[in-house]
């Protein structure tokens, strides 16, 4: 992880101000105030940028930390959630059959394939239709087992997707 020495380094927040130099675009930083910052201070800041992303370590930490960050942007916090939740909920849920069927009806468990049938009322478990990209709704499990399974193996094509190593997860 990359060790921040003061957080933030500046004291006050700068934007990159867009400039032209002979038909050549240059940048300067500008301050809240629209004061641009002078040559000495900008020396100090660019020495001190060259000698962060010069560093190959530094670099490849940064990638980590976007890719992490991205992943908690992405409704995702395992270090503090663990994998079966997203944006704070649940990504499955637990489901019983109405008492007042007309009709009984039937599925077969997405995991173990077991068949499970409203004639023999149990509980069972369904993913979230809004948990993951692509998902219908439809993915169900005989037990909480079978969905974590379930879930499981559509995070772990989620993450290798979007260039995450599902191994780093415990997956
Ligand atoms: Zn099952």
């Amino acid at each position: 992880m990359l060790k921040k020495m003061r957080s933030p380094f500046m004291p006050t927040a700068y934007i990159f101000q867009e400039i032209m130099i002979d038909g050549e675009e240059a940048l300067v930083f500008m301050d809240g105030n629209l004061e641009i910052m002078e040559q000495e201070e900008a020396k100090d800041v660019l020495a001190k940028l060259i000698k962060g992303y010069k560093n190959e370590d530094v670099n490849k930490s940064i990638k980590e930390h976007n890719k992490e960050r991205q992943l908690l942007h992405a409704g995702f916090d395992f270090e503090n959630q663990g994998r079966y939740y997203r944006f704070n909920h649940p990504v499955y849920s637990k489901k019983e059959f109405r008492k007042d069927l007309k009709r009984n009806w039937s599925f077969k468990c997405g995991w173990c394939g077991k068949k499970v049938s409203s004639e023999f009322p149990q509980e069972y478990y369904t993913i979230m239709e809004y948990s993951l990209e692509g998902t219908t709704g439809f993915e169900r499990g005989c037990s909480e087992v079978c969905i974590k399974h379930i879930w499981d193996e559509l995070l772990t094509n989620w993450l290798k997707e979007h260039g995450y190593d599902p191994q780093k997860y415990g997956l």
